[in-house]
């Protein structure tokens, strides 16, 4: 109905001649009701028992369920009191890395000693494809609908991202030896570029560069992306204050500085970085951080899973740098939903700062939707419930019996809830996931697909006894 004629109705209702819910029924495509929205604006405003209209790839309305008598829609989602909120953002993933999951997790030095001689063997244009549709099933049964990921052919993983419908910053990685895409830094810079050419003007795909790290790429290599980033106005993501080895080569090679010092000291460390992990940061690197308007991914189960300390991220988040949570790569984290990060995230601050009220759960909740989106720069498209904001939302079931009662909704889904609580996804305004099921890809061929690739991994490095397991 074009809105005209919905005001014209309204002032025919307001008259008395009609009742309101015969009449000024705009037609919209989607409308979910009978829930309990957390919209994670400003205020943190709660509607007990809301409604969210969406039409087209926007959200037009939010508010109480009264609201939905003025739309109809071919498509109603009746939710039954379910938690209804924004769509998790996770800004720090591997994701093709699906098919090395749970090998050798223990293994001392693992990136070096494992992980990349792992690499140099498997991956290819096949295995990021396998490994990304993996993943992304996984995220969107999760309730991630935004990921943000650092890897070899992301030309592949874009492919994957638009077919199932997910939203996705994807950065070509840039490291100084050789890897499957690229002899060089020089090349991997070249595919990036190539691959930003491809995807700069996609809806849902965010097309970036990815420095490994700091010290896995020259000072020049460093300034490069930096000077390009800012030209064609792209992300840039790298780990970043991660481990002592980092820490150790970077003040080698600068003077005694920090990481995040380095990276200011050579004109790197601007809006358009996102740095994964920031562990070994101190108060004056914080600072510059806040300065540099950059992002920051917080990855808790990949840092504590691999004992590398945990990040001041409580202390970020509360002098407003702008951070979200990430799960890192599936042979890190080693799960890809960020619903699976809450608890341990809340728990370990709390721990950190031995102080039981240091991280309430609806910091936690922040730090997934609007902390995630800022950190990414896309506040202003995703990360709330709000009018004008693309349509990309969870359900989460609050009838699991892990789930009841909910006396305090955002409690609930960071001490009690866990991914397979996710009940419907929707992205862009379309539903994806509805009650578990995948709507736009094949999850059993995905999964058979990936089980085969297992097999590669199995007789090549596994038997090979080549790698260390
Ligand atoms: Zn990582």
């Amino acid at each position: 109905m074009s809105l005209k004629r919905t005001l014209l109705a309204t002032a025919i209702a307001g008259l008395g001649l009609l009742p309101l819910s015969s009449v000024a029924n705009e037609k919209v495509d989607l409308i979910i009701t009978d829930a309990m929205v957390l919209t994670m604006n400003q205020d943190k405003t709660v509607y007990e028992n809301g409604t969210v209209i969406v039409d087209g790839n926007k959200i037009v309305a939010v508010g109480d369920s009264s609201l939905a008598k003025q739309y109809s829609s071919d498509t109603v989602l009746d939710v039954d009191g379910d938690i209804v909120m924004p769509g998790l953002i996770n800004t720090h993933t591997h994701v093709s890395m699906t098919v090395f999951r749970s090998l050798a997790d223990d293994v001392p030095d693992r990136l070096h000693r494992y992980i990349f001689p792992l690499e140099a063997k498997l991956v290819s244009r096949d295995m990021v494809r396998i490994g990304a549709n993996l993943g992304n099933v996984e995220m969107v049964k999760g309730g991630v609908t935004t990921y943000a990921d650092m890897y070899y052919f992301e030309d592949e993983v874009a492919k994957t991202v638009d077919k199932i419908g997910m939203r996705a910053v994807l950065g070509e990685t840039v490291i100084k030896f050789p890897v499957a895409d690229a002899a060089n830094a020089e090349e991997g810079i070249q595919y990036a570029l190539n691959f930003i050419e491809q995807y700069k003007d996609h809806s849902r795909i965010t097309p970036a560069f990815a420095p490994h790290a700091p010290y896995t790429n020259t000072t020049e290599t460093l300034q490069k992306i930096a000077k390009l980033s800012l030209e064609k106005d792209v992300p840039v993501m790298i780990h970043l204050a991660e481990s002592h080895r980092e820490q150790e080569k970077i003040a080698e090679r600068s003077d005694g500085l920090s990481p995040v010092k380095y990276m200011d000291s050579i004109g790197a460390l601007n809006k358009n970085l996102v740095g994964a992990h920031m562990i070994l940061v101190d108060d004056e690197d914080i600072e510059l951080v806040k300065k540099s308007q950059m992002g920051v991914a917080h990855n808790m189960s990949a840092n504590i899973k691999s004992a590398k300390g945990v990040s001041p991220a409580l202390k970020m988040y509360d002098q407003d740098v702008r951070i979200g949570l990430g799960t890192d790569g599936p042979m890190s984290g080693n799960t890809l939903s960020t619903i699976d990060e809450f608890n341990q995230v809340a728990k370990v601050h709390k721990l950190v700062n031995q102080d039981r009220a240091a991280m309430p759960p609806i910091k936690v909740i922040d730090m997934a939707t609007m902390g995630a989106a800022k950190a990414l720069h896309m506040e202003d498209k995703v990360g709330s419930l709000e009018v004008g904001k693309l349509a990309d939302i969870i359900v989460i079931d609050t009838k699991a019996p892990n789930m009841v009662p909910v006396y305090n909704p955002y409690s609930a889904l960071v001490y009690s809830a866990n991914s397979a609580n996710v009940r419907h996804t929707i992205v862009d305004g379309k539903i994806l996931m509805k009650d578990r099921n995948m709507l736009t890809v094949d999850e059993d061929a995905i999964r058979k697909e990936a089980l085969e690739f297992t097999k590669v991994v199995r007789s090549t490095v596994i038997e090979s006894g080549e790698v260390v397991q």
